[in-house]
């Protein structure tokens, strides 16, 4: 061999023995084949691999962790958790069919279905899923789908998701469920009967705010189907964010019950501050709380910019769900998408500040944001 064909082709006898613990980072585009047999195996689902963006070891491990831990069937991957919506919308709708969707969704996701999905000619209608007979109401001929969110964002309120899928089964539509604010750890919305879950994995699933990531989970047909549409569309996620995702994964029951049990804490003691209008957390849920968001609505006599710049170590970022705390500001971020009359009808003022409690001590995240607040007041 010369040197230009051995660079590329010297044998490594150790490809094939090494059996190394964790999943390594299966970093390539596609697959090598032995000879036609296997390439024709292949196609007739013998489990080997052809092409990343059809499929790679490394998204496929955090499909299947994320449905073994939400109890479904099947789990398919996406560059992000509004492709893994993208995905899961597609495969259950088409042209001249209708959605009926929350009007508390996260921003990004009401951007993808009014802006997007109108543009493909699906029909949404937008409605408070805080009364499901509104929900009933707008159910149509056309409809197919109807979409939610376990915790909505900011305002946490959390979907009776057993009368959500009971009414997607009476009406025989298909129902899906945003589950990143609670994360597999706090629910589980397929054993509630939901057909389709999806994760921001970016968020707690990951946990380290290093990667972009979504995953979905439901029954072999309708994950099968968003799977397609995610090889077809090209939104698959990368091998290497996949394996860190997986890494992410695996402290997310310690992260989880840590940030749960500090932001129960925080929302106690913010409580207790009366330059607070509002604390908003799910309490009624759980012993050790409910998911680790807790956003407030300050008092009128609070300014907000000097709030966010008292915080000090506290990292005001337009994400959340990392082991650090941070803040965010939903009005001019998160909800930017909105239009202002929703956003003021579902109390979404200047004055809300979300808060993405991390794992550091409680005691010293309740002192930072009091501070923060005698810093602001006028
Ligand atoms: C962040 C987020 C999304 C979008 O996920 P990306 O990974 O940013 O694409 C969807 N839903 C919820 C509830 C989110 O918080």
């Amino acid at each position: 061999m010369n040197f230009e064909t051995a660079v590329l082709h010297k044998k490594n006898k150790n490809e094939r023995i090494i059996k190394s613990k964790v999943t390594p980072i299966y970093q390539t585009s596609a697959f090598a084949f032995n000879d036609l047999d296997e390439l024709e195996g292949f196609y007739q689902g013998n489990g080997h691999y052809l092409y990343s963006r059809v499929g790679n070891p490394n998204t496929d491990e955090l499909g299947e962790l994320i449905a073994g831990l939400e109890g479904a069937p099947a789990g398919a991957c996406a560059s992000s958790g509004l492709s893994a919506i993208l995905a899961g919308v597609l495969a259950v709708v088409k042209s001249g069919d209708h959605i009926v969707a929350a009007d508390d969704l996260y921003g990004g996701s009401f951007h993808l279905i009014k802006e997007e999905l109108t543009q493909l000619g699906i029909e949404v209608t937008v409605v408070s899923f805080s009364d499901l007979s509104k929900v009933e109401e707008a159910i149509r001929g056309n409809t197919k789908l109807i979409y939610s969110e376990s915790i909505t964002n900011p305002l946490l309120r959390v979907e009776s998701l057993e009368e959500v899928a009971r009414l997607a089964r009476k009406h025989n539509l298909v129902s899906l469920i945003d589950n990143t604010f609670a994360t597999p750890y706090h629910c589980q919305p397929y054993l509630k009967g939901i057909d389709l879950v999806v994760h921001s994995a970016t968020k707690y699933i990951g946990g380290h705010s290093d990667i972009t990531a979504g995953v979905l989970v439901g029954d072999e047909e309708l994950t099968g189907k968003a799977r397609g549409k995610i090889v077809n569309l090209g939104a698959n996620l990368s091998p290497f964010e996949a394996w860190l995702t997986c890494r992410g994964a695996k402290t997310l029951a310690l992260r989880m019950r840590q940030q749960a049990s500090n932001a129960k804490k925080v929302a106690e003691a913010l409580k207790e501050n009366s330059n607070i209008k509002t604390v908003y957390y799910p309490f009624q849920h759980g012993e050790e709380g409910f998911g680790a968001i807790v956003t407030v609505d300050l008092a009128d006599h609070i300014n907000v910019n000097e709030f966010f710049k008292g915080l000090g170590w506290i990292k005001i970022v337009p994400t959340l769900a990392g082991v650090e705390t941070s803040v965010s500001h939903p009005l001019t971020t998160s909800h930017r998408a909105l239009p202002e009359k929703t956003c003021k009808e579902l109390g979404i003022t200047k004055h809300v500040v979300r808060i993405s409690i991390g794992i550091e001590h409680a005691e010293d995240i309740i002192a930072q944001l009091n501070q923060a607040i005698q810093k602001s007041l006028t």
